[in-house]
């Protein structure tokens, strides 16, 4: 190609000035229009072979395809912000009130820029590497959305790569597990209605207090009641709503919020029919009548051999320290659902020790570890198709 970037330290200036310009104009899940436009034409600028849009939703692919024979290699990253208000104050912060991009998916992003520019300076010799933007991952909905629409039939990818960074990790390090890594999560609403009635009568209405407390008190411990081992899987309340704040009036609805939380996607079945059982049970006892909504169902995320040890061997040749993780993450991502596709691996890399959390006011992606990012994602796609 003619325009060949190998200048690394304007690649990175320039992926650094794209990585603020993201964080200053963030957009919630679902509604990620313009983010996606920009990556398209990002894309485009970088002579991908092939380019998809609005896929499962906003979704874009970029694939350089090298048109000969190998393997298709994805790597993905995530185009959504938050509905958090930015209190940090950079000079790239966020331009739109209660809007921002708190958990660094600004960054993600520009790691795969850099790969798009470094396959435009040096094409793949096998197979294509198939870049993926996804949409609307904080609501466990876009990797779903991406891989159920028919178009991503024909990217078939053989391996699928993702990283997130981590605060509280040293800087620039990577780390990595086989096997579980985050956890599946599921968010679980149970309305509960009786009847109202006059305080001075509550004989006369039907009210939800005893069940709902009951569900209160026995939710959080059903991991425990079906001998699930400690730390597979855990039931957090998220909130809870008796009747009205009156005081003439005996309740006649409540509704009980929780998350539910596994280690794989057979545990978290279980769970979630437990839990479901377990709630009607307590409606029928008291003669109440119930509904059950279920939301933000993200899969576990499970990591191949394989495809764990392509990213160890990426690490070592970038030169980038490898740590092993000790169990897995609590946390969910839905990065796990291209598991279900392919042989799959999820790293993470440290955003330094004293770094705001994801999901803080005041958090902003490090730019020091796009580097890093970049490099062993490049070491897998070359290491696979040249
Ligand atoms: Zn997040
Ligand atoms: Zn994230």
């Amino acid at each position: 190609m003619d325009c060949v970037l190998d200048d690394n330290e304007t690649l990175i200036a320039e992926l650094t000035a794209l990585r603020r310009n993201l964080h200053c104009a963030p957009e919630i899940s679902g509604e990620e229009e313009e983010t996606a436009a920009r990556m398209a034409q990002w894309l485009h600028d970088c002579d991908a072979d092939d380019i998809v849009t609005g896929l499962g939703g906003h979704g874009v692919v970029g694939i350089f395809d090298s048109g000969e024979a190998g393997p298709a290699i994805l790597f993905r990253c995530e185009l959504d912000a938050l509905p958090i208000h930015e209190t940090g104050s950079p000079a790239w912060r966020s331009g739109i009130a209660g809007k921002g991009h708190m958990c660094g998916h600004d960054g993600h992003m520009a790691v795969i820029c850099g790969l798009a520019r470094r396959l435009q300076a040096r094409r793949p010799a096998r197979g294509r590497v198939v870049l993926l933007f996804q949409p609307a991952e904080e609501t466990g909905a876009g990797a779903r959305g991406v891989v159920e629409d028919e178009r991503f039939a024909s990217i078939r990818p053989d391996f699928a790569f993702g990283l997130h960074n981590l605060p509280g990790m040293k800087l620039g390090q990577a780390a990595i597990r086989e096997g579980s890594l985050c956890f599946a999560s599921e968010g679980m609403t149970i309305h509960l209605t009786g009847w109202t009635s006059h305080a001075a009568h509550p004989e006369d209405g039907r009210s939800p207090a005893a069940a709902m407390t009951d569900l209160v008190t026995r939710l959080p411990r059903l991991p425990e009641t079906l001998g699930i081992e400690p730390g597979d899987a855990l039931v957090t309340l998220s909130h809870a709503r008796l009747g009205e704040p009156a005081f003439g009036i005996s309740p006649g609805e409540a509704r009980v919020m929780a998350t539910l939380r596994s280690r794989t996607d057979a545990l978290q079945e279980k769970l979630m029919t437990a839990a479901r059982d377990m709630a009607v049970a307590a409606a029928e006892a008291a003669g109440l009548g119930i509904d059950i909504e279920t939301s933000e169902r993200f899969a576990a995320c499970f990591n191949d051999a394989g495809a764990t040890a392509m990213v160890r061997d990426a690490c070592a040749q970038a030169g980038i320290a490898c740590a092993d993780i000790d169990g897995p993450f609590r946390w969910s991502e839905d990065f796990g659902v291209f598991g279900s596709v392919c042989p799959s691996a999820f790293f993470v890399l440290g955003a330094g020790e004293g770094h705001p959390q994801l999901h803080n006011p005041d958090y902003d992606f490090p730019d020091e570890i796009i580097p890093a990012g970049l490099a062993i994602f490049e070491q897998i796609a070359r290491g696979q198709c040249g």
